[in-house]
């Protein structure tokens, strides 16, 4: 008894089957039957022989891995992509502030995002977590595209770029709540931003709301030596981690972004809670953020994930870069080459992504009943070849260009390098809005 249907929508044939599921099982000559969106076999090719399918993608001389799961991210940011770099958080939020205000609209949100969600399927992932004005337009970009999304409510304590101010945001936030609670394809968190943007008593009210919906939360903290010092100086010389418990938010479980500046007491306070960190390695070091303790936090048993932050602090989507980039900060932070190995890295950018998003029973391995979120990445470039382990060619040689097929959903999104959607309109126009930009500037 194989398991495999003699009927599906779709079969992948061939190629290193990596499940990433709880022992790591992995198929060296695989297969991967999906029907209405989800896995309904996995096994060696060769079970698969009497099944078909209306897509069959051969896969052979490939690695067949779960779509990749990018836990942080402000994908319309994309329009901002190089606007101000070479600055720490300070430098580049005034920037990066002052050009959304002139030109952050739904419109816009939805150009930028469209761009971003491409930019991200094309680059392996399958579902992202965004935190940006205007969510809905997100929503439209990652359906366009055809990625799942984490996304929800943002919460500032001031008139927000979307001109709302504080009652109208929480009567706001409680429509989109409510109006995508049944969505297939949406994961809705409550997301403030920060509480360097929001004094403890609507931190309160934002957790109050939460529970109201039964949602998760997600929240910027401890990112930089100055938000250390921001926070200090409006809560009474607390840090961010403090702030959060005292309004009730670490018992609530948030994903954490960044983390980067956490005590001891803090690390087993956060993992006490069972709070995730969204690792941002890539953001962290162009702002100079810091090294975040992810060898200290991952052994605390903190769910750990990877994230690429916004495409203006990045400067792109990125999430291999990332995944090499988390290990190599690691080894050099501890002095210790095998602080994050190599499958650990592709751990946290797939199966530990959905953990860290509470979609563990969803995504994020290939396993039967589960979400079919695959990637196929080519083995045909020099930079890969030979591969001695998956894990390795993965976390240390592959890049963007090298992954071939992208599945969300049991939807193919990405076929042969190139997108399953035509955005050359969505480019012609991101270069005509940086037209203006530079005429303001
Ligand atoms: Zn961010």
């Amino acid at each position: 008894m194989t398991g495999f249907p003699e009927k599906a929508d779709l079969i992948i044939r061939g190629g290193h089957v990596l499940t990433m599921d709880a022992t790591f099982s992995d198929h060296p000559d695989g297969a991967i039957a999906v029907t209405d969106g989800r896995i309904v076999a996995v096994g060696p090719s060769v079970e698969a022989a009497g099944a078909s399918a209306a897509t069959e993608i051969d896969a052979q001389g490939t690695i067949v891995m779960p779509g990749l799961i990018n836990t942080h991210c402000h994908a319309a940011m994309t329009l901002f992509r190089g606007l101000a770099d070479d600055r720490d958080l300070d430098g580049f939020l005034q920037r990066v502030w002052a050009a959304e205000a002139a030109f952050i609209t739904p419109e816009t949100v939805e150009l930028g995002a469209t761009i971003g969600a491409a930019e991200m399927a094309l680059g392996g992932i399958t579902h992202f977590t965004d935190m940006y004005w205007h969510p809905d337009a997100t929503i439209a970009a990652a359906r366009r595209i055809g990625l799942s999304l984490t996304t929800g409510p943002v919460f500032i304590g001031f008139d927000g770029i979307d001109g709302l101010p504080w009652p109208k945001r929480l009567k706001a936030a409680d429509d989109f709540l409510a109006r995508h609670r049944d969505a297939p394809d949406l994961q809705l968190m409550a997301m403030p931003h920060s509480c360097y943007t929001l004094d403890a008593g609507k931190l309160a009210e934002v957790v109050a709301l939460a529970d109201r919906h039964g949602c998760p939360i997600h929240i910027h903290g401890a990112e930089s030596p100055s938000e250390m010092a921001l926070v200090a100086s409006q809560h009474d010389g607390a840090r961010p981690i403090g702030v959060f418990d005292r309004a009730g938010l670490l018992e609530h479980a948030p994903l954490i972004a960044h983390g980067v500046h956490l005590d001891d007491a803090e690390i087993a306070r956060i993992a006490a809670t069972g709070a995730a960190i969204s690792h941002n390695p890539l953001s962290n070091a162009k702002l100079a953020s810091g090294t975040a303790r992810v060898a200290d936090m991952i052994r605390a048993g903190i769910p750990l994930s990877l994230g690429t932050d916004g495409a203006s602090s990045g400067n792109d989507l990125d999430l291999w870069k990332a995944m090499r980039l988390a290990g190599f900060l690691q080894a050099l932070a501890t002095g210790n080459p095998a602080a994050l190995p190599a499958r650990r890295l592709v751990e946290m950018a797939t199966c530990g992504g959905a953990r860290a998003l509470r979609l563990g029973s969803e995504t994020g391995s290939l396993e039967t009943g589960k979400r079919a979120d695959i990637a196929v990445i080519s083995l045909d470039a020099p930079h890969m070849v030979p591969v001695f382990d998956p894990y390795s060619a993965l976390a240390y040689s592959a890049g963007r260009n090298d992954v071939r097929d992208v599945i969300a959903r049991g939807r193919p999104v990405v076929r042969n390098h190139r997108l399953c959607t035509d955005i050359a309109a969505e480019i012609a126009e991101t270069r005509r809005f940086a037209e203006k930009i530079k005429e303001k500037a």
